[in-house]
Parts: structure tokens; C-alpha cells; sequence
């Protein structure tokens, strides 16, 4: 996605698990449990750890709950085949064409494939283009491990819904401890930037759960922001996107979409870090983006979701 760095937003957040958390590691080990949380070695320490894989896939299944509820159909159902749609096709109306945006039969370039993905793939990513966001894997702060703890589990019918006699498994969780990770967001669109804010926002609420075993009352998490910096190559007085930075020929391209709040939001001083300009909003992100807040709204208005054809008429209306 352009061949250029325009902007950039750097957000540390801290994981606090409410319930305890189960992430699979898929391996099977010595130390009885059938299902265990995954850990590695860290400065010669054995560590747990939550995947950033797994983060980005809660924080993605949340943000396409929120905009299928906004505007139904928008955003792809990512796993969806075309070819498939006669055995798993969903029983939502709205849903039928929703085909995940990797499915699109038609050549493109990183551009055009860019232009027609969806709200959800544009920013995380689909087979076609790696998406905008990325995040790392969650240590434990120093000083604040989890405990592990062991659980006995009943093997549930799938059919039946009732519990399978002699099955019983054991797993391995983690309860408190406070883990540390970086969200990095490449050229971001403000609608993106603001989508991002929505999922801070909810993961503050307790909104969202990580790892397996949600529905026995595993993985509710809490998040707090501890850093939140916004960088630019060129200094900026007020908030700038990708629309913004960019010029004609990759608006029109890439199809980004055309918004700005009412009023310019001052970013404040800057502080030089290399080439960059960086503005450290830690203090008070959440108030001074709050304009933002309708743009992940409106661009699901305007973009046509799953195999889009954006158009830049539209923007422009
Ligand atoms: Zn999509």
C-alpha cells in the first residue's frame, strides 16, 4: 500500500485479564494439561504470552459485529466462499453477498484491491494485501506475571448439548498478571483511526475476550492506554489522514475516502524523533480525537463493502 510512509500512530496498551485466559498453544506437553496457554522463552525465562495473531483476530471479529449492526452487509464475512455459499452461506439476507473480500475472482493490483476490500480487510488485512494494523505479541509487564492455574473441564455433545460420559479434560489458565503490547497503524484513513479508538474504547469497557473457552466465562479482558503518539515526515498543525497527506492520483487510486471533522483538531507541540514529528497524545487521546467518532460510520455509508466499487464521485459528493 503506497510505496511511501505519511503517517503513523503508535499505541501501547496494558492487558489486564478480568477471568482467567486460556490461549491455546497446540502443542502437546509433559505437564498433563490437554490444553495449555502458550508460552516461550523470554531473557532466558520461560513466559506467557498472548499472541498478537490473537489479539488482532477478537479486535477484528468485534469491529465487524459493530459495522454489520451500523450497516448490515458492509463488511465481508472473511472465510465466506462464492463457491461455497450453497452449504455455508449465512441466513441473513443482508449477508448472502458478502463473499470475503480474498475471494474477489478479478486481478488487481495492491491499489485497486485496496479500493474494493472492505472496511474490515482494509484494515486488517485479507490474502489479497496485509493489512494496515499490526500488533505484537503481549509479555507480562516486570513484575506482574500471571499464576497459572488448573481447571477440570466436561466434554460437551455438540449435537446433543449435553455432557459426554467419560470425557474430561483439564486445562491450564492464567489469572491476573498484566501484560504489554504495541499497536502500530500505517497510514492511517481518520475512519480507521477512529475504528481503532472504538475498539480502545470497548476493550476499556471489558467489551471484548481473548483466547478459548469464552463461553464458560474465560478471557474477559481490560485494557488502559499508556502511550498514545501520532507521527508525521512533515510537521503538521492540526490532525491529518491519509486523504490529507496524500496526493490526487492516489486518492483517486487507492479510493480513500474524503472526510475531515467539522472543526481541525490541534495536535499541540511536536517532538522530533529522526525524521519524524511525533505528538504524544497519551494524556488526553480520547478527548482530543473524539471528533473523529463519526468517520468509521460514515465511510461504511459510503464505501459498498465486500467486492466494493468505491468511486470517487461519491467521495466527492
Ligand atoms: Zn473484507
Amino acid at each position: 500500500m503506497l510505496r511511501k510512509w505519511l503517517c503513523q500512530a503508535d499505541i501501547k496498551i496494558i492487558i489486564e485479564p478480568v477471568d482467567p485466559v486460556l490461549v491455546k498453544s497446540g502443542y502437546a506437553t509433559m505437564d498433563n494439561a490437554d490444553m495449555v496457554p502458550v508460552s516461550t522463552f523470554k531473557d532466558g525465562n520461560s513466559v506467557y504470552y498472548f499472541p498478537g495473531s490473537s489479539l488482532k483476530g477478537v479486535m477484528r471479529s468485534h469491529l465487524e459485529r459493530i459495522a454489520r449492526t451500523l450497516h448490515p452487509g458492509k463488511v465481508c464475512i472473511p472465510y465466506y466462499d462464492p463457491k461455497k455459499k450453497d452449504t455455508t452461506g449465512p441466513p441473513i439476507a443482508s449477508e448472502r453477498q458478502s463473499y470475503g473480500c480474498s475471494y474477489d475472482p478479478e486481478e488487481k493490483t495492491s491499489a485497486t484491491a485496496y479500493a474494493d476490500s472492505c472496511a474490515a480487510c482494509r484494515l486488517f488485512g485479507s490474502l489479497k494485501f496485509g493489512g494496515r494494523l499490526s500488533i505484537s505479541d503481549a509479555y507480562p509487564r516486570s513484575g506482574h506475571n500471571p499464576e497459572l492455574e488448573l481447571r477440570n473441564g466436561v466434554g460437551i455433545d455438540r449435537f446433543t448439548g449435553g455432557s459426554v460420559s467419560g470425557v474430561l479434560f483439564d486445562l491450564q489458565v492464567l489469572v491476573g498478571g498484566e501484560f504489554e503490547t504495541n499497536l502500530r497503524l500505517i497510514n492511517f484513513e481518520l475512519w480507521q483511526l477512529a475504528a481503532l479508538n472504538i475498539l480502545l474504547s470497548d476493550m476499556k469497557d471489558e467489551m471484548i475476550a481473548i483466547g478459548s473457552g469464552r463461553s464458560r466465562g474465560l478471557g474477559r479482558v481490560r485494557i488502559t492506554v499508556s502511550s498514545y503518539c501520532l507521527s508525521y515526515v512533515k510537521q503538521v498543525n492540526n490532525l491529518k489522514g491519509l486523504y490529507q497527506l496524500a496526493i490526487d492520483e492516489e486518492r483517486q487510486a487507492y479510493a480513500l475516502h474524503c472526510w475531515a471533522p467539522q472543526n481541525a483538531i490541534a495536535l499541540g507541540t511536536s517532538h522530533p524523533r529522526g525524521l519524524r514529528h511525533c505528538y504524544d497524545l497519551s494524556a488526553n487521546w480520547k478527548k482530543t480525537l473524539h471528533p473523529l467518532k463519526p468517520a468509521f460510520d460514515k465511510f461504511l455509508e459510503w464505501h459498498s463493502g465486500p467486492w466494493g466499487v468505491a468511486s470517487n464521485d461519491e467521495a466527492a459528493a
